[in-house]
């Protein structure tokens, strides 16, 4: 299906019109459509991690609406399952939930969609999607082939993917394949998980007890525009991480690939910017980590308080903070 000046969902509830938007349901239509398409692209789910810098995007964008759920094959421990791109992440998750398959119950409630889970590796409670992931399917926009990835293909490191580099982005997500485990196997090594009382120890329990946690001190997007956490918690060299832990000793701080992740919340919150408010745009009272649109702000508005942030954090701890979000120009 093609659509000339669409709206484009995101939900930071900013105003985005696509030139073109192409909406596809098989790899077939996809390719058919393809050849009306003009650069530059933009392939969106739900828009949940996205800012569009401005009102317009002069180009295609591209959504994919596959949104069968197959089961591939079994055996005794586990489940193959075939997910479309287009699924909703926390439909899958609770559908999941519903047969008593264990693998994809801490990232309940994430927002967006299958096919973007998989290319933001998303992660929440100890637990990263790439632990369920198999392969992915996709579509070629050079060649206009598919080609499945496998999980090691995907090169999966925090909130990354091979899909979201610069080589990467040709690939359109089609569909993923994970395998659920039929055997109790939860993730309990995050936070509030670790002192969830033995009688709530099963999936529904889990699935409702993160649920309720996420409400409590996430903005629900139909009510407050946001994109989630709007920075990445920052790696560190080890010799940085100890002289900041001189100074900030309370300061938390996890192991990570190429040295040790701090927590941008707690650094944005020690500077005293949760809840600060510029325009129409704020840091989110309850989650310093998210950047919120508190009715009719502007991406620059947006934009600008971000940079805020990432001045006030980085004249403190000496540490520059990245956006998680997409900026969309
Ligand atoms: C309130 C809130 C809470 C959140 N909490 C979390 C959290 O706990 N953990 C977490 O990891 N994230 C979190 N997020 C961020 C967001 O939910 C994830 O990044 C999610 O995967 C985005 O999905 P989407 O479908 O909305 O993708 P979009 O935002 O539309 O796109 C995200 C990226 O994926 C690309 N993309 C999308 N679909 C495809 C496809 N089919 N093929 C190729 N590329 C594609 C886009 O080009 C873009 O680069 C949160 C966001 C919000 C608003």
């Amino acid at each position: 299906m093609i659509y000339r000046d669409k709206h484009i969902c995101n939900t930071f509830g900013l105003e985005a019109v696509a030139d073109l938007y192409i909406e596809y349901c098989s790899v077939e239509e996809l390719s058919l459509d393809f050849a009306r398409a003009r650069e530059p692209f933009l392939h969106v789910g739900g828009g949940s991690n996205l800012l569009f810098a401005s009102p317009r995007f002069e180009g295609t964008v591209f959504h994919n609406a596959c949104n069968a759920i197959e089961v591939i094959s079994q055996d005794a421990d586990s489940v193959l399952v075939r997910v479309g791109g287009g699924v909703v992440w926390d439909f899958f998750v609770e559908w999941c939930v519903t047969r008593g398959w264990y693998g994809a119950e801490n990232l309940s409630l994430i927002p967006g969609e299958v096919g973007a889970a998989a290319v933001q590796n998303i992660g929440a409670y100890g637990a990263e999607v790439k632990d369920i992931i198999e392969s992915v399917e996709t579509f070629d926009i050079d060649t206009g082939s598919e080609r499945v990835f496998s999980r090691e293909e995907c090169r999966y490191g925090y909130r990354s993917s091979f899909f979201k580099t610069p080589e990467g982005r040709r690939f359109f997500v089609i569909a993923v394949v994970m395998r659920l485990s039929f055997k109790p196997v939860f993730n309990l090594s995050y936070g509030t998980l670790k002192q969830l009382p033995q009688e709530k120890l099963s999936l529904k329990g889990i699935r409702e007890h993160i649920v309720a946690t996420r409400q409590a001190k996430l903005p629900d997007p139909a009510e407050i525009g946001s994109a989630g956490s709007f920075f990445m918690n920052p790696v560190v060299p080890q010799t940085k991480f100890e002289e900041l832990l001189a100074e900030y000793p309370d300061m938390p701080h996890y192991p990570a690939e190429g040295g040790v992740k701090l927590s941008a919340g707690w650094m944005i919150d020690r500077c005293g910017l949760k809840g600060i408010r510029r325009g129409n745009a704020g840091v989110y009272e309850k989650q310093a980590l998210v950047l919120v649109n508190l009715g009719g702000a502007t991406a620059e508005e947006i934009l600008a308080l971000a940079q805020e942030v990432i001045d006030v954090v980085n004249a403190k701890f000496g540490v520059t903070l990245h956006p998680e979000a997409q900026i969309v120009v």
